[in-house]
């Protein structure tokens, strides 16, 4: 299930005092109260603000749960979810996990005693075997970031629910215009809204939605004890960002399904990993959870080496060589050079990130100019490079 054109603009209310079409800002810090403890549903901003519980209702609505929480980034929102964990329990996670989660996941909880077991999640049996009475969270993202694995929503909401954990879904390359994990059985949902939901590049922000209101509080309460909270603008710019999602990722995977049959047709690519093309091994399970298949294409050259890859990233003109995606504006990156620097390297390839492997984030520009764009970049990386050039048959 998902949210159309329609739903997306119209869960943005009119404002009550004013008749304003355009959310306010409140930027303030506090609130005047008119005795002690006698206040207008506010007391103090970090706690709330009418412009951020704006957001948080309106991303709940979006994905069907019963509340939202914002937060100062996507890393931020995924810590909070973290943080209802408790020393000795486990999380089973998909091993093809966004890089900061990984990092934040290995490099911060397993010091507070909290373990983390990497498995395959394309895979529903994997999780089944992986899942024991230590663990309390399932994570998966899906579509992966950067290999775009697809995972089984429901039967792995299944699974929890048979052990009594919670399953939560990394929601940020779908977004609710694709996809809703909530009414496929998963708890919570986490989005980097840095990524489709802004869909600017112009902002760093996160949001946590979830099912039940009994966790939704916890939540909150952690949002408030740990302070990580997203700003009055910030939070504006994602309400803005949310009014133009329907047609804009209408356009990314119009764009991302053309760009990737081009990539298939390519002498000098060897894989092209997107969810939409019959040949991706994920294809049937994602048309069945989704309604489209997003903006990401990822692809390997035939030329396995960083070096052809870095020759191709550095020669797009509209690409641009940048961290990120979800973007009005097209780009590109290497993953193993950047945005998976901190997973080790074996790890790394065992999770099918190869060396040459490029992540587009395929933008809103008219496709044909991207086309040309990446078909020119594989000519200039020719030239560059003598080795790449043999690739080129
Ligand atoms: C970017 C991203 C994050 C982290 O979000 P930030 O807003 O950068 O903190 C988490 N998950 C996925 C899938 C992402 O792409």
């Amino acid at each position: 299930m998902s949210v159309n054109a329609t739903q997306l603009i119209h869960s943005i209310p009119v404002d009550e005092l004013t008749g304003a079409i355009s959310v306010p800002i409140y930027q303030t810090s506090t609130y005047v109260q008119e005795s002690p403890g006698v206040n207008k549903g506010y007391d103090y901003a970090r706690t709330g603000n009418p412009t951020r519980a704006t957001l948080e209702a309106i991303i709940a609505k979006l994905e069907q749960g019963s509340t939202g929480i914002a937060f100062g980034s996507g890393l931020a929102a995924i810590d909070a979810v973290l943080k209802l964990l408790k020393s000795g329990d486990e999380i089973v996670a998909v091993d093809d996990i966004y890089g900061g989660a990984f990092r934040l996941f290995t490099h911060v909880y397993e010091k507070f005693g909290i373990s983390v077991k990497y498995v395959d999640t394309t895979n529903t049996n994997n999780v089944f075997e992986a899942v024991s009475e230590k663990t309390k969270l399932i994570w998966i993202e899906t579509p992966t970031n950067p290999t775009l694995k697809v995972s089984d929503i429901e039967a792995i909401a299944k699974i929890a629910k048979a052990n009594s954990c919670l399953l939560c879904v990394d929601n940020t390359f779908a977004s609710p215009a694709l996809q809703q994990p909530l009414t496929l059985g998963a708890d919570i949902v986490v989005h980097s809204a840095t990524k489709y939901l802004g869909g600017h590049s112009d902002l760093i922000a996160g949001l946590v939605v979830t099912k039940e209101k009994e966790i939704g509080e916890k939540i909150k309460f952690i949002q408030n004890a740990s302070g990580a909270i997203l700003a009055p603008f910030d939070s504006w710019l994602v309400i803005r960002g949310i009014e133009t999602l329907g047609l804009r990722i209408q356009q990314h995977c119009r764009n991302a399904q053309a760009v990737a049959e081009f990539l298939e047709t390519h002498p000098a690519v060897e894989n092209v990993y997107y969810p939409g093309l019959k040949t991706h091994i994920n294809h049937d399970i994602a048309k069945k959870q989704s309604k489209g298949f997003g903006g990401i294409v990822s692809f390997t050259l035939k030329n396995d080496t960083a070096a052809a890859a870095t020759a191709v990233v550095t020669n797009t003109q509209y690409f641009k060589l940048a961290e990120s995606l979800g973007g009005v504006k097209s780009l590109l990156c290497h993953p193993a050079q950047m945005t998976h620097k901190s997973i080790p390297a074996e790890k790394r390839k065992a999770a099918g990130v190869a060396d040459s492997l490029i992540r587009l984030s395929v933008g809103l520009e008219e496709v044909q100019d991207l086309i040309i764009d990446l078909e020119n970049a594989f000519s200039k990386a020719a030239l560059v490079k003598e080795e790449f050039s043999n690739a080129i048959v």
